[in-house]
């Protein structure tokens, strides 16, 4: 039996990936060779590859413009400190939203000034600051959507500096105007694909804005120019995160997908607030499509709770350990049959106390 997987990463993907991912590790492509065994540089490696960045972009809207993909080692944690790497000449401007934002930052100090525009740490970061002014510096940073604490940003600052985003956690959930970044990456392990790779999506204009003296690995006009090839690169994530974007398209692509997730986002939030056992963690206005936190209200009845949703075989329920409670992380694959399940035992708890 499958469990419904409401975990924040790796988390669940679409059945017919898996199905397609563990053929192919037996046989791809009829070659005779496991997808684990072909080499980097075969032809049928190079097509995986140039699709899969091909349909990155396209599910972005960034095809024929001037953006370039790229999947890269290191997950989202090494564009952390890449960006800095390459583009942070003296100040960088960052948006202090979580746990992720912060790492973000310590890796910018590392090469100059990261300054914090706003942060919401005063309240356990349980929101999103809105009234900030971002200072003439080389780029501007933001985290899309705060994983572990169920918050998302709905605007975006316009402004004449470079725009960075960490969106490991909600890219490709919603339609946005992709354009208006200079630089997206996020880890492949919730709407991209499996662990192991991140996708970085980058304006080609901002490479010019390069550093002299960064390291081959770490400057992205290398991996541009060697077509995100300079070195091995993590085929089979590459492979999953194919798979993936195709399934993305079949269902009609982003357009499609933020009906879904929508209307998964919509029930979850009208049970926690309408069933008087719970109380969501993240502010009403701010409150993520992916990633849903919430408490219960009375914590001795958490053995009660955690064993109705066991027994309705849901997994991976509890929420970070750095804020506890609940999460329910609602990643394009997950069902919406999936929520439904998980309010249907909700409401059992209400009905059993
Ligand atoms: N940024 C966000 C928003 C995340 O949710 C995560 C992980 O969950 C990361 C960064 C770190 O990603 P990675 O483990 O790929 O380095």
């Amino acid at each position: 039996m499958r469990k419904h997987n409401f975990c924040a990463g790796p988390c669940t993907l679409p059945q017919s990936v898996f199905k397609e991912a563990a053929a192919a590790v037996e046989n791809y492509n009829n070659s005779g060779l496991s997808i684990l065994e072909i080499s980097h540089r075969s032809d049928a490696f190079v097509a995986i590859m140039e699709e899969a960045r091909a349909l990155a972009l396209e599910m972005a809207d960034l095809q024929n413009k001037d953006y370039e993909a790229l999947f890269l080692h290191g997950g989202a944690s090494m564009q952390f400190l890449m960006v800095a790497y390459n583009f942070l000449q003296k100040k960088a401007a960052y948006l202090d939203t979580g746990v992720w934002s912060s790492k973000a930052i310590k890796e910018g100090e590392l090469f100059g000034e990261a300054i914090k525009v706003a942060s919401s740490k005063d309240e356990n970061y349980n929101y999103v600051p809105k009234n900030y002014s971002i200072p003439e510096v080389d780029y501007f940073h933001c985290t899309s959507n705060n994983t572990i604490y169920g918050t998302q940003l709905k605007e975006f600052p316009q402004i004449g500096i470079p725009m960075i985003c960490d969106m490991s956690s909600d890219i490709f959930s919603k339609k946005i105007d992709y354009n208006q970044f200079d630089l997206i990456y996020a880890g492949a392990q919730k709407n991209i694909g499996t662990t192991g790779t991140a996708l970085v999506l980058i304006k080609k204009e901002l490479l010019k804005k390069i550093k002299p003296n960064v390291p081959s690995m770490l400057s992205y006009q290398t991996h541009i120019e060697r077509k995100s090839m300079f070195n091995t690169p993590p085929v089979y994530a590459i492979y999953v995160a194919l798979l993936n974007l195709r399934w993305l398209e079949k269902q009609g692509g982003i357009s499609a997908t933020e009906s879904k997730n929508r209307k998964k986002a919509a029930l979850i939030y009208k049970e926690i607030d309408r069933n008087p056992l719970f109380y969501g963690f993240a502010k009403k206005e701010d409150r993520s499509m992916m990633n849903a936190t919430f408490f219960l209200k009375d914590e001795s009845l958490s053995d009660k709770f955690n064993d109705l949703w066991q027994k309705a075989e849901i997994n991976g329920l509890e929420g970070h350990r750095t804020i506890g409670g609940y999460r329910a992380s609602m990643y394009n694959a997950l069902s919406i049959e999936s929520v439904e399940l998980l309010v249907q035992t909700m409401q059992e708890l209400e009905k059993n106390i």
